[in-house]
């Protein structure tokens, strides 16, 4: 008895899905189909361009083996773009709820419910993410240190780093790599009893026990663990109780060489409405900051989310966003995230225009309005000119034009002046007494010096060229 073509990818997606993480399954095989079947070959419909092509790119060998196991009769498949597959009527697609299973919704509601886990003797830690591991955080020089230290904590805990405490900003890993030191730990020490949790919840926790009147039994539980850690501590701000029984807890563990591991948002000393006593017990082993990534940093991670994810994306998008998105990593990855589900929506490839327009609408970029107003001027405008370059390169490094060909000399003007001097001398073949007049009178010396200056360091960096091909290309050049 032959299949119906549902029936056949239906079987294809049932042997598809373990090959591929959940997420993913989830996300690039929602509204797809088989179209057609003519003899050996397969037709798969997807609904919009870009799942098609990431599909094809990515998935084609698994997908591949996964027909020949539902049918050893299929040797070529062929894959189209299918709008129509996005509507609820349509008769090709299967839907994923028929191919996951009931432990595969499972594994999603116990992520959702089970929040925490027990670990013996009444204790209980916030369940760990698996997202957060020392591996997949990106060491740059501004976290150096902080990994560092996690890293040695999880070989050694209780050792010289006791009690380590990490601040720094909003959205800069400081839960990442905490959870990722607990993490450590478990692995060196299967056994060790490792408490996670936010000071919140072990705020919330004590109002409970002296509710319940079991104050006794929350004290002598948490002594009982082989690590602590509390995250986002300032939460403890103000709060008496809850710092008191942290303070007795803290010092329990502490004697007994027990690793403690706290966050916070400032460093021990800036604690408002904190006892001196507890601020100046964090001030005993190691404190270390986490500062804002820089921009090799910033790109690294973006690089490594697409990997995680399983998606590929231009690296001048990445280098744009990274460029842009100074300070919080979750804002980084936010964008990133946004310029995925917004290209899947609309079906186009993602561009820098789409990034500079979700960066708009989060304000990460001042005068974004205008920017993409020139930008819109700038596709119009036929021929490239002095004036057209300059444009392109006040939007890309989002200097104002002014601030490029003027007096100004701060170092974040210098090199974007020096690659617009380049790029006109370059494609334009303007003198460099021409370009010296437009950018301030400056002396024609001073425009060679900058030209052979870019044109040097293309020799060797990478970014410099990526920028330069960026703006090219935005200039349809
Ligand atoms: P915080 O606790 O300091 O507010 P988080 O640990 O929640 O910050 O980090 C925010 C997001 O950024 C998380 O998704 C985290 O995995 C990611 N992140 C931060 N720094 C890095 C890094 N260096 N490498 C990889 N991911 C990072
Ligand atoms: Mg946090």
């Amino acid at each position: 008895m032959s299949l119906t073509l549902k029936q056949l990818w239906q079987t294809i997606l049932v042997r598809l899905k373990p090959t591929i993480s959940l997420p993913s399954f989830k996300t690039w095989f929602q509204d797809t189909g088989i179209l057609e079947k003519n003899g050996s070959e397969i037709v798969i419909g997807f609904p919009t361009p870009f799942s098609k092509e990431w599909v094809e790119g990515k998935y084609h060998i698994k997908i591949f083996q996964a027909a020949k196991e539902a049918d050893n009769e299929i040797e070529t498949i062929k894959y189209i773009i299918s709008p129509s597959l996005a509507n609820p009527e349509s008769p090709f697609k299967v839907t994923l709820e028929s191919v996951l299973d009931e432990t595969d919704e499972k594994k999603v509601r116990k992520v959702r419910n089970k929040n925490e886990v027990h670990i013996g003797s009444g204790l209980k830690s916030r369940k760990l993410s698996i997202k957060y591991t020392l591996d997949n955080f990106i060491v740059g020089k501004d976290n150096r240190l902080a990994h560092a230290a996690c890293m040695a904590v999880s070989n050694m805990p209780g050792g010289i780093y006791n009690p380590l405490y990490v601040f720094s900003a909003p959205g800069l890993g400081k839960t990442h790599l905490l959870q990722a030191a607990a993490h450590g730990i478990i692995n060196s020490f299967p056994d060790s009893r490792v408490v996670y949790m936010t000071a919140e919840q072990f705020t919330n926790e004590i109002i409970e026990a002296i509710g319940k009147r079991r104050t006794k039994e929350f004290k002598d539980k948490y002594r009982t663990a082989d690590c602590f850690v509390l995250d986002d501590i300032q939460f403890l701000e103000n709060k008496d109780m809850s710092q008191m029984e942290f303070f007795h807890t803290f010092n329990d563990l502490y004697d007994s060489n027990k690793q403690i591991i706290v966050s916070s948002d400032s460093p021990p000393k800036d604690l408002d409405g904190f006892k001196e006593r507890l601020k100046s017990r964090f001030g005993m082993g190691t404190v270390v900051e986490i500062l804002p990534p820089d921009y090799e940093t910033r790109f690294a991670i973006l690089k490594q989310r697409c990997q995680d994810l399983e998606i590929v994306i231009d690296p001048e998008i990445l280098e744009f966003i990274a460029f842009h998105m100074e300070g919080n990593v979750r804002d980084l990855i936010g964008v990133l995230m946004q310029v995925v589900s917004q290209s899947t929506l609309s079906s186009v490839q993602p561009s820098i225009k789409l990034v500079a327009e979700i960066l708009r609408t989060q304000h990460k970029i001042q005068n974004i309005h205008d920017r993409n107003n020139r930008l819109a001027e700038l596709s119009i405008t036929s021929g490239l000119t002095m004036q057209r370059i300059i444009e392109a390169v006040s939007i890309y490094f989002n200097i104002s034009k002014n601030d490029l060909i003027g007096p100004v000399r701060k170092r974040e003007v210098l090199m974007p002046r020096h690659v617009c001097m380049y790029l006109i001398k370059h494609e334009l073949d303007h003198s460099y007494e021409k370009i010296g007049e437009v950018f301030g009178n400056r002396n024609h010396t001073t425009v060679l010096h900058a030209y052979n200056c870019v044109a040097e360091k293309l020799k060797t960096d990478f970014r410099l060229i990526r920028d330069i091909n960026a703006i090219k290309k935005e200039m349809g050049i």
